[in-house]
């Protein structure tokens, strides 16, 4: 096992910089996921820790060694694609035990490795059969386990779910969890499902324009983003955004949006500058009209079984709440809501910044 070490990384495609400057530093053993919206240079980060994307600036060191120049096959690391790369005319076995074979093992512990492998993943009864023969999820633990009988010092996931089904999604993803809980190997795991990140991983890293945004413990970052871009990439449904004004005229200076305000702490910004008042869908409470934050109209509601979302509309902005599902609720219906100052996140209008 390793840590994987990222000092100032540079991509460069030509003239276009996909990755600038990237610090990052992976424990030996941590579960770290990369997530961000598509082009964020996130691929290109794992493909360069495996040797597959030349680094055009930086240092890159897998436990105490520079690798930037090192081939893939010398780095000791294990990829795991989203199409699965399996050979078709190969016995799921052969499939497994094939970087095994390339390498020089012998046969009698390639056998015992592969049957490990498949225990782990539960697919004994699947070793004789071709990948044809196997339905996506099987595929999906068949090219997990070719990762894992190399015991390598990290495993690199690159969006390895994104072709399954929503349940089979969840199955595995639980399965990747004890996969990491059994073998503790240092993992970077890309997707571009904030879900599937937060769920897995000890640390995610937010990622935009090929530039780290926030790196922090899954609960870290859901309840203090450092920006209006994080706050809203990390939750489902996402953050509710409104455009608000610092009102200091009034005997107690605060955060207006219309009817609703919200009392100004320690931020320093000056009367009428524009800041964005963000809160999510979980910590909206219903309430009486009287301890009421503001009132707003049901538009929309979408039963979920464990609760329901409400988009309702606030003076023009539209607004989502998660709520009771024994609630009654009807089109044009008026609710009061409360939230709980502490769950208020501000943000810089311009330049997205958290204030508080
Ligand atoms: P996705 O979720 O869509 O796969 P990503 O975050 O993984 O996105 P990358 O594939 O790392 O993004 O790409 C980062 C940026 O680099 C994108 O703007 C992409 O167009 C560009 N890029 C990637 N590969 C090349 C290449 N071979 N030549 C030129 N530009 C490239």
């Amino acid at each position: 096992m390793a840590s994987v070490t990222l000092e100032k990384i540079v991509k460069d495609y030509g003239k276009f910089r996909a990755v600038h400057g990237v610090d990052l530093n992976i424990r030996d053993g941590e579960f770290v996921a990369l997530v961000g919206p598509s082009g964020c240079g996130k691929s290109t980060l794992l493909r360069m820790v495996a040797g597959l994307e030349e680094i055009s600036g930086g240092r890159m060191l897998i436990g105490d060694r520079l690798v930037n120049e090192v081939e893939p096959r010398g780095r000791d690391v294990a990829m795991v694609f989203q199409d699965y790369a399996l050979y078709p005319h190969m016995s799921i076995a052969e499939n497994i035990g094939f970087g095994l074979r390339m390498r020089g093992v012998a046969k009698g512990e390639i056998e015992r490795l592969v049957a490990e492998a498949a225990s782990i993943l539960q697919i004994e009864d699947l070793l004789s059969r071709k990948p044809g023969q196997l339905s996506g999820g099987q595929r999906q633990r068949v090219a997990m386990g070719r990762a894992i009988v190399r015991r390598p010092k990290v495993f690199l996931f690159d969006e390895p779910l994104s072709n399954l089904d929503a349940k089979l999604r969840v199955d595995m993803r639980t399965q990747i969890k004890r996969l990491h809980q059994m073998l503790a190997t240092t993992t970077i795991y890309v997707t571009h499902d904030q879900v599937e990140a937060m769920t897995l991983a000890d640390r995610v890293v937010i990622l935009k324009d090929g530039r780290i945004m926030q790196a922090g413990a899954p609960n870290e970052v859901y309840a203090r983003p450092n920006s209006r871009f994080v706050g809203e990439f990390i939750g489902s449904p996402q953050m509710n955004m409104l455009a608000a004004r610092v009102d200091r005229a009034g005997r107690s200076p605060a955060i207006r949006y219309g009817a609703f305000n919200v009392p100004l702490s320690d931020v320093e910004a000056a009367d009428g500058a524009e800041v964005v008042l963000g809160f999510r869908p979980e910590h909206l409470q219903v309430c009486a009209p009287e301890r009421a934050s503001f009132a707003a109209v049901v538009d929309v509601f979408e039963p979920l079984g464990s609760d329901t979302l409400a988009v309702c509309m606030l003076e023009g902005a539209e607004i989502t709440a998660r709520l009771d599902p024994e609630l009654p609720l009807e089109k044009g219906g008026t609710l009061h809501f409360s939230v709980d100052p502490a769950r208020i996140h501000l943000f810089d209008a311009q330049n997205g910044a958290r204030l508080a």
